[in-house]
């Protein structure tokens, strides 16, 4: 099925294919149809399977062939919850409506000019994407009339009331047309979401793509465990030397923290920068635009700042703190394997962590491997050891070169598959045998070799 069977048209097309799309993914093959025949949607699909494309297109292809009521107001109106989801979707738009004829968008996100968003608003718009909270500003200073609102898309529902936006969505919704058509995309839509979706949507279609089996199977999902801070940050060093490593984002659990790994992981040599909600919004654009065009490699930040950021190139994913709730952690590791590619997450646990990992499991059903990195294993072992001493003699390194599995993967592999039962972990660390140098330096010995440490360089 390709999309003009779907029922798209030119110029939409020729965008698609510009956009190196071949083919549509699995949630836009279900949504686009729907969405272009009119109905109200509710979708639950995970993150990297081209959500945007699945609301963005059908509402562009409306705006193209149907002219608009009079009026300055938006016909299309998009909310989301953070800046750069926003701006995000809005670049989403002119690409895929770059075909279409005088097209018009807005961003309405906080931290950024306001006397330029007025002035956006002063000529009719076809589309506005916005955060909740900015757009109600505006809304209250009468800046801005949503009778024109044909489509009302509500992306990442479940955050937007996690944040607290409820309130203000609804607000905003209440001065929305009733005969308009409502798409809401949510990673649940159970509990809270289901009782707003019930209460905004009308006969919706409901899509639920994905089994949580089945997210992330295109991302391998790894736990190291660390000692103390200095252990992590060794953990985090040798990561990063990785030669599979492209780029990376790090999640930290304060915006302290994030500064804090990005200066230190500057100073040992990295193009690193951090992202959090306390920057001006320029900042957080100029970073975000680093992380775009392959300027800065490492991006540390914090769960709500990385929210649905979309860099093809980010390779890992590394929890430097590890994530508070299972939900955090889906979406964290969402920030790779973008786009069909493959992705790598490694979550850094403290030992009294342990149990997050079995949250996390039972969450994406989904195992997690527990891997050790040479030289730099933790003194505790994961479980409870069978064997001797917890680390093997230095200097020796008698698996280097030896096949390392399928993929190769981590130096000084331990455990394969879930780590569910701890005798099979602590069996496979005996069988590992003694564990690796630290110094295991000079050439790698093949293309899988791992997070072997590699000597600095700057
Ligand atoms: P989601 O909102 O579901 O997390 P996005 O809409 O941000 O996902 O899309 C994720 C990535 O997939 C983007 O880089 C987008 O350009 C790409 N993409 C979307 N649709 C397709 C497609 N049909 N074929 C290839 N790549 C696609
Ligand atoms: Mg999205």
């Amino acid at each position: 099925m390709n999309f003009a069977e779907l029922g798209l048209k030119s110029p939409l097309l020729e965008a698609i294919t510009a956009a190196g799309y071949t083919e549509p993914t699995a949630v836009q093959l279900e949504a686009i149809p729907a969405a272009l025949a009119g109905s109200d949607l509710l979708v639950s699909s995970h993150t990297g399977s081209g959500k945007t494309a699945a609301f963005m297109l059908p509402a562009l292809q409306r705006l193209g062939t149907q002219p608009g009521a009079r009026g300055k107001g938006p016909r299309v109106l998009v909310l989301t919850p953070t800046r750069e989801l926003a701006l995000q979707i809005n670049r989403a738009a002119l690409d895929y409506g770059k075909g279409v004829r005088n097209l018009r968008t807005a961003a309405l996100v906080g931290g950024s000019s306001y006397a330029h968003q007025l002035r956006s608003l002063e000529r009719p718009v076809d589309i506005a994407v916005a955060t909740p909270g900015r757009l109600i500003d505006h809304l209250e200073r009468g800046r801005i009339d949503l009778s024109r609102v044909e489509i009302l898309v509500l992306d990442e529902a479940d955050r937007m009331l996690d944040m607290g936006f409820l309130e203000d969505v609804e607000n905003i919704v209440g001065r929305t047309p009733e005969t308009r058509q409502t798409m809401m995309f949510s990673a649940t839509l159970d509990g809270v979401v289901g009782n707003l979706a019930r209460r905004l949507t009308r006969d919706a279609r409901r899509i639920e793509v994905v089994t949580s089996e089945q997210q992330h199977a295109n991302v391998e999902q790894i736990v190291l465990y660390a000692d103390d801070l200095s252990h992590k940050n060794k953990l985090l060093d040798a990561l990063l030397r990785n030669p599979d490593m492209q780029q990376c984002v790090v999640f930290a659990a304060t915006k302290m923290a994030a500064d804090q790994i990005a200066v230190q992981l500057e100073e040992s040599g990295f193009r690193a920068a951090s992202l959090h909600g306390d920057m001006h919004q320029g900042q957080r654009n100029r970073t975000l635009q680093g992380m775009r065009e392959g300027r800065t490699q490492v991006l540390v930040a914090t769960d709500v700042a990385a929210r649905g950021i979309d860099v093809a190139g980010i390779s890992h994913v590394i929890n430097f703190d590890s994530p508070r709730q299972a939900e955090d952690y889906v979406h964290r590791i969402g920030r790779t394997g973008r786009a069909g590619r493959t992705g790598t997450a490694v979550t850094l646990m403290n030992h009294h962590e342990r149990h997050r990992t079995r949250d996390i499991e039972r969450y994406t059903g989904q195992p997690l491997r527990i891997e050790t990195i040479a030289g730099l294993e933790p003194r505790r072992r994961p479980t409870k050891p069978s064997f001797g001493a917890p680390s093997g003699p230095r200097g020796a390194d008698p698996r280097r070169g030896a096949p390392g599995g399928p993929r190769g993967g981590y130096a000084g592999r331990a455990a394969h598959g879930s780590h569910a039962g701890a005798s099979a972990h602590s069996g496979a660390h005996a069988g590992a045998g003694p564990a690796p140098a630290a110094d295991s330096r000079g050439p790698r010995s093949g293309p899988g070799q791992g997070y072997t440490a590699r000597p600095r360089s700057r």
